[in-house]
């Protein structure tokens, strides 16, 4: 059965904003994680140069359909994108390049996992015009890592980071985990140490939620494993902030720590919501036509997305007041905070007595409390 896209995503594409950010799923892991609810699938590399083919073919689709400017980001995301062969990747940019003009300082960013990367592959990307790096090192802690079953360890994180190093990489980013059963909030200060000892330019800090679904969510459910209390989590994250910052890290956004310079181009265009173009399976895309936005996602499974006609599954419009509501709320999950939109005064007043935000001039910013109850920004807000 061939999969077509609804009538709506055929209709006005060109009359769009136009595109500067660009999203490339890559689902493919060697395993899949204990705590991982993302769209990833392990034992699935037979698909992966068929996969190859499609988001090519969605590549050139979108450079016909859509109007794009010069790229000023591209983030190659998964699932495992280091999982590839150094060549295909380095295929794959190659192509990017021959559909879309990339702006001269663009940021280009591939998630690595240090079971995977290598010296060739970290030179493949580099010549392909990567220029930063996502690290998945998640802990150091033996026993925080084999509750996620991630199968990476210290020592393969530390070795990537040298090797990245070598291969030229200037901006190098770490993913961290809390609030994983079982972690101390000496082996959570111990895990902040090391990766601070390894010099990154930016670190991402999660805490950890256990989704419906998955392995670890099974292990709750049958006691094998017990949450961390929501009094626990608050500590651990306290803990981040004062070590990170000691350290001369800023926290720009909720859970996003970075020296001057190095936050997230990428992801800032989500918070601010700018229009990002996603492709590959289960990619979301966000457009905008004046005031309303448009948004969309592909084919969750890769082979439902190969043998899709379209790509897309559906999507939503969103009025110019839900639109504006979304901005708040993502714009409120940056220190920096946004110009808030009219119409939102009774919300924005209620945020400021529960000193959840500041205002200055016409400008809205989330206090420190906001970036840590950001959830409850967003019940206010939307
Ligand atoms: S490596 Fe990442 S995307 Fe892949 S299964 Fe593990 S957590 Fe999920």
């Amino acid at each position: 059965m061939t999969l077509t896209a609804p009538a709506w995503a055929i209709g006005d594409a060109l009359n769009s904003e136009r595109f500067h950010h660009l999203y490339i799923h890559l689902p493919f892991c060697p395993h899949k994680c204990g705590y991982c609810d993302f769209n990833a699938y392990a034992r699935l590399d037979g698909l992966m140069q068929p996969y190859l083919q499609a988001l090519e073919r969605e590549l050139g689709s979108a450079a016909e359909r859509f109007s794009f400017g010069p790229l000023a980001t591209v983030y190659f995301g998964g699932g495992t994108p280091s999982l590839l062969p150094g060549q295909d990747l380095y295929r794959l940019l190659a192509r990017i390049r021959s559909l879309f003009e990339i702006a001269p300082r663009a940021e280009i960013t591939l998630e690595a996992n240090p079971a995977s990367t290598d010296s060739q592959k970290l030179a493949a990307w580099r010549e392909g015009g990567v220029n930063r790096l996502s690290i998945g090192v998640q802990g150091f802690d033996p026993q925080a890592l084999a509750v996620l079953e991630r199968r990476t360890d210290g020592a393969q994180a530390r070795r990537t980071v040298r090797l990245a190093r070598e291969a030229g990489f200037a901006n190098l980013s770490l993913d961290l985990i809390y609030g994983v059963p079982y972690q101390t909030l000496e082996s959570w200060q111990e895990t902040l140490r090391q990766a601070i000892d390894l010099g990154p330019e930016h670190l991402s800090c999660y805490c950890l939620t256990i989704e419906p679904g998955t392995l670890l969510h099974r292990r709750l459910q049958k006691g094998q494993v017990q949450a961390v209390d929501s009094d626990v989590a608050w500590q651990f994250l306290e803990k981040c902030q004062s070590e990170l910052t000691g350290a001369g890290y800023r926290r720009y956004e909720v859970s996003s720590w970075s020296r001057p310079g190095f936050e997230s181009k990428h992801n800032q265009s989500y918070w601010r919501c700018r229009p990002v173009y996603g492709a590959g399976c289960g990619a979301h895309s966000y457009g905008l036509w004046g005031d309303s936005a448009r948004r969309w996602w592909n084919w969750a499974r890769p082979q439902d997305y190969i043998s899709s006609s379209g790509f897309v599954e559906d999507g939503e419009d969103l009025d110019p007041r839900k639109a504006a509501a979304e901005r708040i709320m993502l714009g409120l999950r940056m220190v920096d905070g946004l110009q808030a939109p009219p119409g939102f005064e009774s919300e924005l007043d209620e945020l400021l007595a529960a000193g959840l935000v500041s205002r200055t001039a016409d400008r809205i910013q989330p206090t420190e409390r906001g970036l840590d109850l950001h959830n409850q920004i967003a019940l206010a807000v939307l």
